[in-house]
Formats: C-alpha cells, structure tokens, sequence
C-alpha cells in the first residue's frame, strides 16, 4: 500500500510518470537493501555479545555424540538456537507449557504438540505425557534411576537424550492412540524414532 502512495505522489505529474517506476523500483530496491543492512548489523551486534556466536559456532560443537536409547538419535533436527545452549540446559523462556501438569517443550513443538492432542480429541483420542522437557541433572538422575540403555536400561547418557532439547514427549496412549499418532503424528512435526520405544516421540517439525 505505501509503494502505490508513493507511485500515486509520483504520478501526478505526468511528465514524470514513466520515470517514477524506474525511481520507485530503485528505492524500494534500497529500501530494502537497507533493511537487510539494519537486520545484518543487528546479528552481527548480537554475535558481538557472544550470544550470536553461540548459536553459529558453539552450537555445532556442542552437539553431543549420540548414543542409542531413550529416543536418542540424529541430532540434525535439533534448531542451532537450541543446540547453542546444549542438551538439557535449555533457557526456561524458550520453553512452552504443553497443557498436561506442568510439562513443557520447546515453543514451536509445545504449540505443535497441543495442536496434535486436540486434533487427536476430535478423533476421540487421548493424548496424555508421563515426560517432556528434562534437564541435564534430571537425565542424570534418571540414568541412575533406570539404568543406561547400554546396559540394559532405558536412560540415555546424561547430555544425549532428546528430552534435554525439549523436542521430546514420552506419550502414555492406548492402542488406539498409538495407532492414532503413527497415521497423524507427521502431520504435525512428530516422529516416532523407534518402535522399540513406542512412547517416546520427538518432534523434527516439517519434513
Ligand atoms: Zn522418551
């Protein structure tokens, strides 16, 4: 709308009119040219901090090696945002209730997951969570509680689990409600990494 004000000023003198798309064309091209400039210097303003460092470089080095169990699998969904941080020390602000007690998962999946739980309710199913979001110090109580899935336990290495990146829900369904979720899931962002877990879903987001 404020491009056909300006081309409107512009035309109404009609000598200049064939010139104003050239001249509009230029300044929007510069308009938006300095936007880009604003957006860039803003990042590289952050990285300054080393707060936007921390999400280029230490974010890559901090993904840890991943070690089967407890859903424990590729690491490459995993936002850069949040692997800036690390597994399990994930900022409480990022972190969303999901509507069950007070378990929470990262924003975009926390919406993602309330939008598959009432899609699911619609469908007569129910969705419930017995796990969500854990932090380093509760994967490592867990892993002394449960045991390490090397060794015959269900506990991920403390500092693997893809519950420390708040992408993952431990689901307590019926049958239907896992039938449910493997024909709905992807849908929305959800993926079952193992049947051998049946309960523990993880959300990569669009595929
Ligand atoms: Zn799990």
């Amino acid at each position: 709308m404020a491009i056909e004000a300006v081309a409107g000023a512009s035309a109404t003198s009609p000598a200049v009119t064939v010139d104003a798309d050239a001249l509009r064309s230029v300044t929007l091209s510069q308009m938006i040219g300095s936007r880009m400039s604003t957006e860039l210097a803003g990042a590289l303003s952050n990285a300054g901090t080393g707060v936007g460092i921390g999400i280029g470089v230490l974010g890559l080095s901090q993904v840890p090696s991943i070690t089967p169990g407890d859903g424990a699998g590729s690491s490459t969904h995993v936002p850069a945002l949040l692997s800036a941080y690390g597994n399990g020390r994930i900022p409480r602000e990022l972190l969303t209730l999901i509507g069950i007690g007070q378990h929470r998962l990262w924003g975009p999946a926390a919406e993602a997951f309330k939008s598959m739980r009432a899609a699911a309710a619609t469908d007569g199913v129910s969705i419930s969570v017995t796990d969500s979001y854990r932090s380093y110090d509760q994967q490592v109580s867990l892993a002394a509680e449960k045991g390490l899935t090397q060794n015959g336990g269900w506990a991920a290495v403390p500092g693997t689990s893809e519950h420390g990146w708040g992408l993952a829900v431990d689901v307590d369904v019926d049958k239907n409600g896992l039938a449910w979720l493997r024909a709905n899931g992807t849908t929305y962002g959800f993926v079952e990494p193992a049947t051998r877990e049946p309960w523990h879903w993880e959300y990569h987001g669009a595929t």
